[in-house]
């Protein structure tokens, strides 16, 4: 597979600063593995605070020229750089699947859902109006200009390799800012192959530089630049939380996507051939590792027996393996790190009351590999409840009323993604209404598009990402007052 991925000249190991690839000054590297074999697949540039202090340089310089071009000059490199990512969607999901495990059919979705936001941009660059607004005074005219923040810091995590990228810097170049990107270090070859295709494009050296290695310090020499304007964060919330606070020094624009805590209510007159599939889809998709994977499934006591053995038949169907077999619908976690919470997070239940109703153990596969799980009876005390389990384990939660169900589902410091499953009209309008989350999915597991906006409130981040509403991230509003006309 790898081999196919060289032959196309998309395996990059060394970071991006000004258009050029570049070692770690130190000659430091660090291994990336794949999650299903252990093998070591690569050594890649370790860098540090020196070379994101040049990439940010470079970045700001070529901000001066980046946003001067026209809109539809932006565009048409951004469209062109979509186009080459389209092109080399088999190498890309091989890239993948070999560095994060997830099996191929998702990595080749995640390549053409990543690319969309760099089509749905590349559009959106045309459309960034200004306002004219009725002056107060007749020998005076108002006016709005909307421009770019600057140059623009994006730090992401391994769980969407390429997406998570995309939809920060799509919109950043769109609307003229430069980037520097730090991918996560288990998952930077993706991003780097990536790069490589932006300046493929087109998209002007300096305009996209990737620095990857020590993460603090990396992020430390972002955070305490006056040149860098805006970070954007997707990731934990301790991560996000240590951002916001360091971003405070120079006054930056924060964006953050932070963990999420989602609940998938299944009423007792919902479809359950729809919700068995909805919550499936919601749970186990990435192996569970998604910030708006389904982390608690709440269950009403009248179709509670009915919905868990359906459920977990359907979960019995899911074939764990290495992601590059055709078959295989669950991948590995993406380290020991990963199982090891997983673990940790059973044992709390079930030494509270819950039981196993499947799974509940690492699979016989070995690496990081666990068994597709779901848990009975799990209650509001226990860490699969109040927290992010990030991994393939389904814990039901038996409910009474709606009332109830609403109450459970925002005793939660999170608020990113919930899912409800009802055939009843008004209730999925109330329940909507009443969830403090920042996207719902009515009797749809699967949600997320290019075109809709999607970001947390509370604890679960900051701003919106896609849809028209995530470039306004990007931009600064200046209001001129023509006087004395
Ligand atoms: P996850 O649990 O998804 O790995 P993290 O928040 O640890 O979440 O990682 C998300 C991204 O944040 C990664 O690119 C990681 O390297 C980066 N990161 C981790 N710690 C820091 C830090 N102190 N400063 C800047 N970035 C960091």
């Amino acid at each position: 597979a790898m081999e196919k991925v060289r032959a196309a000249g998309l395996l990059r190991t060394q970071g991006l600063i000004g258009g050029k690839w570049v070692d770690a000054y130190d000659g430091k590297t660090l291994e990336v593995q794949n999650p299903a074999t252990g093998e070591i697949i690569a050594n890649v540039s370790c860098m540090g605070s020196k070379e994101t202090s040049d990439a940010i340089a470079s970045a700001h310089s070529t901000f001066y020229s980046w946003s001067k071009l026209t809109a539809s000059e932006r565009s048409k490199a951004l469209r062109k750089w979509h186009d080459l990512i389209i092109s080399h969607k088999e190498e890309l999901a091989l890239l993948m699947t070999l560095e994060q495990g997830k099996p191929m059919k998702e990595a080749l979705g995640e390549v053409t859902y990543g690319a969309s936001f760099i089509e749905y941009f590349a559009e959106e660059a045309k459309r960034i109006y200004g306002d004219i607004i009725p002056p107060t005074l007749s020998d005076r005219r108002l006016l709005v200009l909307k421009q770019p923040v600057g140059v623009v810091g994006a730090i992401t995590p391994w769980n969407f390799p390429l997406a998570m990228i995309t939809r920060k810097v799509g919109p950043a170049l769109a609307c003229g800012c430069t980037v520097v990107v730090k991918p996560s270090e288990f998952t930077p070859l993706t991003a780097l192959a990536a790069a490589d295709l932006a300046l493929q494009a087109g998209i002007p050296a300096g305009a996209l530089n990737v620095v990857m290695g020590n993460a603090p310090e990396i992020g430390g020499e972002l955070l305490q630049s006056t040149q860098v304007r805006k970070i954007t964060f997707t990731g934990s919330t301790a991560v996000g939380k240590k951002l916001m606070a360091g971003s405070a020094n120079t006054v930056k624009k924060v964006s953050l996507e932070l963990g999420g805590n989602a609940p998938c209510i299944v009423f007792d007159d919902a479809d359950i051939d729809v919700a068995i599939k909805g919550s499936l889809a919601a749970k186990f998709r990435n192996s569970g590792q998604t910030c708006v994977c389904a982390n608690r499934i709440l269950v009403q006591e009248g179709i509670y027996e009915k919905f868990a053995s359906a459920f977990v038949k359907a979960v019995q169907s899911l074939k764990v393996g290495n992601g590059l077999e055709e078959s295989t619908s669950q991948g590995p976690l993406i380290n020991e790190a990963a199982v090891q919470k997983v673990e940790k997070f059973i044992n709390d239940a079930t030494s509270k009351g819950a039981n196993i109703m499947l799974g509940g153990k690492r699979h016989s596969l070995g690496m990081t590999f666990y068994e597709p799980t779901v848990v009975g009876n799990v209650s509001n005390n226990m860490l699969l409840f109040r927290e992010e389990v990030f991994g393939p384990v389904a814990p039901l939660v038996p409910f009474k009323t709606e009332e109830d169900a609403i109450h459970m589902a925002n005793d939660t410091n999170a608020g990113l993604a919930a899912y409800i499953f009802t055939k009843s009209i008004p209730r999925s309008w109330r329940v909507s209404e009443a969830l403090e989350y920042g996207l719902v999915g009515v009797n749809e597991g699967i949600i997320s598009t290019e075109v809709a906006p999607f970001g947390g409130v509370k604890q679960s981040g900051l701003g919106r990402e896609g849809s028209k509403y995530g470039i306004d991230e990007y931009l600064e509003l200046k209001y001129i007052c023509m006087g004395n006309l």
